[in-house]
Order: C-alpha cells, then sequence, then structure tokens
C-alpha cells in the first residue's frame, strides 16, 4: 500500500534516532571490532543493548495512542507493526545478554555461563535488567498465535502490561554502565530524553486526555436496547457530546466503571454518525464482557479513550462507493450511511449487508430509511435459511460484479468476520481492484 508523507514523516523520525545511535556506538564501540574476540563480541552487544532499548521504546509510541500518530497510521495498522517491532525488540535482546556473557568469559577467565553471577555482583542494576530480559521474553511468548489462543485477552493484556516493568527495569543498567551513555555526554542527555518524552506522551494519551475527556463529557450510560438474541445498543450521554469530535466510521475503547466492568476497555464502533446528543455502541455478544455488558447499570459512568481509525468516508476516492457489512460488522457502515444522508454527496452507494440468516439482521428499519435518504441501495445478503434476502449464498467479487455490472472506479468499504474479509479482498484484487480503493475494518486490534 503506497505510504503518503505523513507517514513517511514518522519513517524519517525513526530513522534518525537510529542514525544518532549507531554514529555515536561507531565512534566510542565499534573501533573494538577486530581488536581482539573479546572486545569484538562487547562491541557487538552494546550495539544489541542500544537497539533493543530503542526499539522497546518505539513499542511504547505505537500502542501509546498519540493522536497525530494514530490519525496518520491507524491504530489496527500500528497494532501490527507493534507486532512485529516487539519481536524485533526480542532478537536484539538475544543479541545483547549471550554477546556480553561471551565477551566477559575470557577476561574472568571463566566458561560462559559462570559469568553471569559476576556480572550481577560487578554491574550496577544489572539483576533488575536480567528481570527486564526475562520479562520481555516472557511477554513475547504470551503474544505467540499459538499461546494467544489458549490465554484469555484480559491475561494476555496483564502480561503485556510488564512491558512497562520491563523497560524501567532495564533503564539503571543503561545509564550506568552504557559505554556510550559514560563518554558521550549528550548523547547520555539524549537518552534520558528519548525516555522521559516516551514516558510522559504515555501518561499524556493512555491516562490523562482519557479522564480529561470525560471530565469535559461525563459520558454515562443512558439506556440500553435489546436489537436480537445477541446483538444490544448501549445509548452513551453526558454533556456537550456534540464537541466529541469523531468521523463516522471509528471507533473508540471504553471503560464502564462499574464493579465487574471496570476491569477491561474494550473497543467499539460508534455505530451512530456524529452530530447527536448522545453517542451510541452496538456490540454483539462474543464473549465474557459482552455477555454481561447488557446488565450494565444505567448512569455508569463511562472513560472513552478515542476517537481512532482510518475507516471513514475521508478514504473515499471515487463517485461509486459499495459497503459490505458481515453480521455487527454493520456498524460503522451503520454510521458512515448516517454521515451520507446527511451530506447528501454526490455518490452513488451501495450497501451490502450479509448475514448467515436473515433473523441475524439488525438495525434494518434504520438502516432503510438512511438509504432512502442517501439515495443509496440495499442489499441483503443471507447465505443459509429461507427468510426474505435479496441474495442467497456467500458473496463474493462475482456476486458483486453481478449486482454491479462492473468493479471498476469503485471504493469498497468491507466489514465482517475476518474470513470473509481477507476472502473478499483476494478475489477483489484478483478482479483488479487496487488495494487503495479497499478500505477495511477489522473488529480485533491483535492477530489472533
Ligand atoms: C476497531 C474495533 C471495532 C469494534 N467494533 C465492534 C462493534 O461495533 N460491535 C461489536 O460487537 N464488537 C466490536 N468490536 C469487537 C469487540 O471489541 C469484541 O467483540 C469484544 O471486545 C469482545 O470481548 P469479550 O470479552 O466479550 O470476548 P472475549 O472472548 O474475551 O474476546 C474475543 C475477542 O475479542 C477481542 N477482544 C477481547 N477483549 C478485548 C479488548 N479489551 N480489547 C481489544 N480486543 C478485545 C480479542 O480479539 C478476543 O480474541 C470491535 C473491535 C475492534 C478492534
Amino acid at each position: 500500500m503506497q505510504m503518503t508523507w505523513k507517514q513517511w514523516r514518522w519513517i524519517l523520525l525513526w530513522a534518525v534516532n537510529i542514525v544518532i545511535i549507531f554514529a555515536v556506538w561507531a565512534s566510542v564501540s565499534a573501533p573494538l571490532i577486530g581488536t581482539d574476540y573479546s572486545q569484538t563480541l562487547r562491541a557487538i552487544s552494546r550495539l544489541g543493548g542500544l537497539y533493543a532499548a530503542y526499539t522497546l521504546l518505539v513499542q511504547l509510541w505505537l500502542i501509546g495512542r498519540a493522536k497525530l500518530l494514530e490519525a496518520d497510521f491507524g491504530l489496527d495498522r500500528l497494532t501490527r507493526i507493534h507486532r512485529w517491532n516487539g519481536f524485533a525488540a526480542v532478537l536484539l535482546a538475544l543479541v545483547h545478554v549471550p554477546t556480553l556473557l561471551a565477551s566477559y568469559a575470557p577476561v574472568y577467565g571463566v566458561q560462559i555461563p559462570q559469568v553471569l553471577p559476576i556480572i550481577l555482583e560487578n554491574f550496577e542494576d544489572t539483576t533488575k535488567a536480567l528481570i527486564a530480559e526475562l520479562l520481555i521474553f516472557g511477554i513475547a511468548a504470551s503474544s505467540l498465535v499459538i499461546a494467544r489462543r489458549k490465554l484469555k485477552y484480559q491475561w494476555w493484556y496483564y502480561i503485556h502490561l510488564l512491558t512497562y516493568v520491563a523497560i524501567i527495569f532495564a533503564f539503571g543498567h543503561q545509564v550506568h554502565n552504557g559505554r556510550e551513555l559514560l563518554q558521550v555526554q549528550w548523547f547520555n542527555y539524549y537518552w534520558y530524553g528519548l525516555f522521559i518524552v516516551s514516558f510522559a506522551m504515555i501518561g499524556f494519551y493512555r491516562f490523562f486526555m482519557p479522564f480529561w475527556r470525560w471530565n469535559t463529557h461525563r459520558f454515562r450510560v443512558a439506556r440500553v436496547e435489546k436489537l436480537s438474541a445477541n446483538v444490544y445498543h448501549i445509548y452513551i450521554s453526558g454533556r456537550n457530546v456534540t464537541d466529541f469530535e469523531y468521523r463516522a466510521g471509528q471507533f473508540a475503547k471504553y471503560w464502564f466503571v462499574a464493579r465487574g466492568f471496570w476491569v477491561d476497555e474494550h473497543p467499539f464502533t460508534i455505530s451512530i454518525e456524529p452530530g447527536g446528543e448522545e453517542l451510541r455502541i452496538t456490540y454483539k455478544i462474543l464473549g465474557d464482557f459482552t455477555g454481561k455488558l447488557s446488565k450494565i447499570p444505567k448512569g455508569t459512568p463511562v472513560v472513552i479513550d478515542g476517537p481512532y481509525g482510518r475507516f471513514t468516508l475521508d478514504r473515499i476516492q471515487s463517485k461509486k462507493v459499495v459497503f459490505v457489512a458481515g453480521g455487527i460488522g454493520i456498524t460503522p457502515i451503520r454510521a458512515m450511511l448516517g454521515e451520507l444522508a446527511v451530506q447528501k454527496r454526490s455518490l452513488k452507494a451501495q450497501i451490502f449487508y450479509a448475514a448467515k440468516t436473515t433473523d441475524e439482521f439488525v438495525m434494518l428499519d434504520e438502516i432503510r430509511s438512511l438509504a432512502r435518504k442517501a439515495d443509496a441501495t440495499l442489499h441483503l445478503v443471507a447465505s443459509e435459511g429461507s427468510g426474505r434476502a435479496d441474495i442467497r449464498g456467500l458473496l463474493t467479487a462475482d456476486v458483486l460484479r453481478q449486482e454491479l455490472n462492473t468493479l471498476a472506479s469503485t471504493d469498497f468499504y468491507i466489514c465482517g468476520p475476518p474470513s470473509m474479509m481477507k476472502a473478499l479482498r483476494r478475489q477483489l484484487r484478483a478482479a483488479g481492484v487496487s488495494n487503495e480503493l479497499i478500505h477495511t475494518e477489522e473488529f480485533s486490534l491483535v492477530k489472533s
């Protein structure tokens, strides 16, 4: 996918720091390379350590929800980069410690394993650094797909929070023993600066902003409405709700401050267009949290962190737009349809709302009336059962071509089960639709 200059500016910032670190390492440690076995390993270990620490700081930026960064990449993409950057940090940490131990073995005249207690004895804060290294390995192991499948999301999330502990625990041994920091004064200030700015960013966006927003709007649960056996609306009221700016299609993270709910925040799309006196989420019961959410007491304070996401009408490039919703994936599309109905844009819009059986369709009256207002065509697609539907069977690119005559010069917005989105994206790409015209929203931020 083509990168925008706004995205390139962040990559440039990342690369400038990579170059600064390398330049200082080259001036301090690189001359050791080739002098002898121990010194060479020491130099490699230092570079591994510097980059492991820097890469972990980058992890904070990737999940810090910094507004500008999120607006340029989208939380879903940042979360994917975060995953691979995390594994890079583990690899660099893996380079750092073994090479360090091996570099000191000849110095102390002992075998590599016997070096560790000597290092812990003689170098400041190395015990905490060792704990940090072990934490990083544990966190990475818990994020492997095989492990994630066995771990409840909440437990995975709590383990992941230990990353903050690991980064803080590792800092001490860097400033007390890091040759580059000890020898190059400005680099020492620069290093402190990197940590202070990164933790300040986390403090501001992950803690201050959600509470500041709550203090401004005092969001509370207004009412819960049942739509079907397992789908509900939750309306959220508050002060000056119209000042809470978001684009239709965006989501937020919600923290319901009530007994039995306050342990974790969950992401849900805002399922109505901006401009109303209330916010609304529409959710389908999936697991523990959504299973009990309908019992949330009226008046419960809601700390909302967001809006986030780039699944909005801002990305439209052509005069024709096709929305494909699978099941509960209708929520961002319902919101965008509402925005289209208000904006009256000169767009030819079609909505394909797919579900296994017709009794899974929700908000049909709302969607029909908005489709009329937006001059959009609604197609109901049912893959099973006999209820009234316009299209029967699975929704494929061929079915879309039959309905639309052509797939060319059309934006496709797709939100639904991962398997459906993957298949449709593949089929549309194979049919010649460019990646820039296919917009998707996944209802999961973590690979599962
Ligand atoms: C951008 C986005 C928009 C979403 N919009 C909607 C929506 O409009 N309507 C709707 O019904 N669902 C939506 N979801 C999905 C919703 O967040 C999950 O269904 C819900 O969090 C499941 O929690 P659970 O405890 O009931 O299920 P669990 O069984 O605990 O989790 C099921 C899956 O949900 C995801 N999940 C669970 N807890 C969290 C969490 N705290 N943070 C992130 N992901 C989590 C994980 O992938 C997990 O594997 C959205 C998700 C995302 C990422």
